[in-house]
């Protein structure tokens, strides 16, 4: 069975009980029996080999053959301080942030933002980082923070510090290479305010441009994130 199924909390004994959801899953959709062998993961980087003892419609038990500590993640950890976009594009934007291994997305508190990071919205965004993990046999869970403002994300920031803006200087790639931690941070539809960009600047943060065209919220994280994990780190 090639699925992955997701452990919640790290195993502390041999057995795992697997949650209602993942058991309904390998029970009705799966349509386990008692022997089969799947792997789960717990989200902090460590892949099981599970070899199922019992199946109810919404327990089903497993005892652990072995476990390894598998990393499947970027060479660069990057943090994407995003004002999110609305509806489905949030969960699309989640999920391929998964697959290209950013390490952190920091729903961002903007002037002109337009979708607001309340906690119902947050909670969605984790299941669906679990569900991109599952998929892309990524091990350690991408965080999502609680929803910050500019002022607190630029208190915390890494060296290697980006503010996306269309009218920005050139991004070059030397910027990037060295840093094994950066920081990307994306504005919303309406773009950032002037007095947004001055802050981040007064922060030391580049303030940086991907191309003469205007590119929607989701596709500007993308870009960074595929140029900041697909290299090579130092
Ligand atoms: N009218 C807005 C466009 C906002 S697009 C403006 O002129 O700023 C939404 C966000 O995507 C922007 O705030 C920026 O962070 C990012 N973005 C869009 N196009 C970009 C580009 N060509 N270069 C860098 N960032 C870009």
């Amino acid at each position: 069975m090639s699925e992955r199924f997701f452990i919640e909390h790290p195993p502390t004994a041999a057995e795992v009980t697997f949650d209602e959801a993942e058991s309904q899953h390998l029970a009705k959709v799966m349509r386990a029996n008692v022997g089969d062998v799947v792997v789960g993961f717990d989200g902090r980087g460590t892949e099981y080999q599970i070899e199922l003892t019992s199946i109810g419609k919404k327990k089903v038990i497993g005892a652990i053959r072995s476990q390894a500590e598998v990393s499947r993640e970027a060479s660069r950890q990057l943090t994407l301080a995003v004002a999110l976009p609305k509806g489905d594009r949030q969960r699309w934007l989640v999920e391929k942030c998964v697959e290209l291994g950013v390490a952190r997305l920091v729903p961002l508190l903007t002037k002109r933002g337009v979708a607001q990071p309340v906690e119902k919205a947050i909670e969605r965004l984790r299941r669906a980082v679990i569900e991109a993990c599952k998929q892309c046999e990524r091990n350690r869970l991408m965080k999502v923070d609680q929803g910050q403002s500019l002022e607190e994300v630029l208190a915390a920031r890494p060296a290697a510090s980006f503010l996306m803006h269309p009218s920005g200087e050139t991004l070059h790639h030397d910027s990037i290479l060295p840093a094994k931690e950066v920081l990307a941070i994306i504005g919303p539809e309406g773009g950032f305010t002037d007095e947004e960009v001055a802050e981040a600047a007064e922060h030391g943060c580049q303030i940086v441009s991907l191309g003469p065209r205007i590119l929607r919220v989701e596709t500007a994280a993308l870009a960074m994130a595929t140029l900041v994990t697909a290299v090579p780190g130092p």
